[in-house]
């Protein structure tokens, strides 16, 4: 099963995809996670994206299509995947859907989660996160109960480079011309799933679980 994980910088796709990957036993493959891998390992890779990311820009197409197809053809992912900020552009969709059939693969759903503009950018403003587990907290919506100290693990909070409020405004100025664009690709091909994104985490996630097990490709195959 391939799932397409759609939603703004700020949607609360990145709390839900570790989750949701485990609830369902897929593989989750997250290009931010593997810039930010090359980039803190010093690779090739990682010295060209950090000046994209610094500024809020994304990564070329070329390379970030690579990265990505190299990743899915690692054993764990035969399984199933789901795809978190990948693709971001038209022609990163249109290389995956290649990609895919040369495997006889397709895009089984993409589910889209819906926030505000105004709410996007609230939430980007104030976020913060845990250096050992990646959990994010948000000084208004979701608050430590300590200040800068992880509620589960105890690790230091750190806000991301890229969360700051510039650069959270040019971020979601990328997304909207370059990856808006997919929602309409996706419910063309008939596999986009609208999400509510202004609800709790938990009901995000149930309606999540629920609409990628309602459009996979066994429940497809019995209707
Ligand atoms: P994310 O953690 O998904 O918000 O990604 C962080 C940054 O990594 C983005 O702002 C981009 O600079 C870069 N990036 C992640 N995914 C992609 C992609 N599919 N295409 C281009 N750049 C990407």
């Amino acid at each position: 099963m391939i799932v397409i994980l759609l939603g703004a910088p700020g949607s609360g796709k990145g709390t839900q995809g570790v989750p949701l990957s485990e609830k369902l036993g897929l593989a989750h493959v997250a290009s931010g996670d593997m810039f930010r891998e090359h980039l803190s390992q010093g690779t090739e890779l990682g010295k060209l994206a950090k000046s994209y990311m610094e500024k809020g820009e994304l990564v070329p197409d070329d390379v970030t299509i690579r990265m990505i197809e190299q990743r899915l053809e690692r054993p764990d992912a035969a399984g199933g995947v789901i795809l978190d900020g990948f693709p971001r552009t038209l022609p990163q969709a249109e290389a995956l859907e290649e990609a895919l059939a040369a495997q006889g693969r397709r895009v089984d759903v993409a589910p889209f989660v819906q926030v505000s503009t105004d709410e996007l950018l609230r939430r980007l403003g104030g976020r913060w996160m845990c250096r050992v587990c990646g959990r994010s907290y948000h000084v208004v919506s979701n608050p430590p109960k300590h200040d800068h100290v992880c509620d589960v693990d105890g690790g230091e909070l750190y806000q991301r480079e890229d969360d700051s409020i510039d650069v959270a405004r040019k971020r979601l100025q990328v997304y909207f011309e370059q990856t808006q664009p997919l929602v309409d690709y996706y419910r063309d091909r008939g596999v986009l799933v609208d999400v509510n994104g202004e609800q709790s985490i938990e009901q995000v996630s149930d309606d999540l679980v629920a609409a990628i097990r309602r459009r996979g490709p066994e429940s497809s195959a019995a209707a």
